[in-house]
C-alpha cells in the first residue's frame, strides 16, 4: 500500500473556516439579490437563503466559544506553542502534529477514527475483557 500523507487540521481550525466560508455565501447570496431586484421572487429568495446562512454562522461561532472552553488547552510537544484539543486525538493548530490524550494511542498512527462513540465503546470493552 502507498504511503499516505495526510494533513491533518485542528478541530478548531476546521469549524472556523466552514463558518467563515458561511459568511461568505451569505455575503454573496445577498448581493446575488441586490443584482437580481429586477426579478422580485429571486431577490427575495437570495436575501433570505444569504441571512440563513450568516445566522448560521453565527450558531457555529457560538458552537466554536463553546467548544474552545471544553477543549484541553497545552503545550505542543513539536513547536511549544500553546493550542487547544478536541477529543482524544486532535492536530496542533500551529504545526499540525497530531496530538493525543490518551497513553494508549501513543505513538500510532494518527486517526480521526479514534474519536468515534464505536472506538470508544470497543476500547472500553477491551479494557474490561483484560481485567
Ligand atoms: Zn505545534
Amino acid at each position: 500500500m502507498a504511503e499516505q500523507q495526510l494533513v491533518y487540521s485542528s478541530k478548531i481550525n476546521k469549524i472556523r473556516s466552514f463558518a467563515l466560508i458561511l459568511i461568505f455565501a451569505g455575503i454573496l447570496l445577498m448581493y446575488g439579490g441586490i443584482l437580481s431586484k429586477k426579478i422580485g421572487w429571486l431577490m427575495l429568495t437570495f436575501f433570505i437563503l444569504g441571512v440563513i446562512f450568516v445566522l448560521l454562522s453565527c450558531v457555529v461561532y457560538l458552537w466554536i466559544g463553546t467548544l474552545s472552553m471544553k477543549a484541553v488547552p497545552i503545550i505542543c510537544p513539536n513547536c511549544e506553542k500553546p493550542t487547544k484539543m478536541l477529543g482524544r486525538v486532535d492536530a496542533c493548530m500551529h504545526c499540525k502534529q497530531p496530538l493525543t490524550l490518551d497513553k494508549d494511542l501513543e505513538g500510532k498512527e494518527f486517526d480521526e477514527k479514534y474519536n468515534t462513540r464505536r472506538y470508544k465503546r470497543e476500547a472500553a470493552k477491551k479494557n474490561s475483557d483484560e481485567k
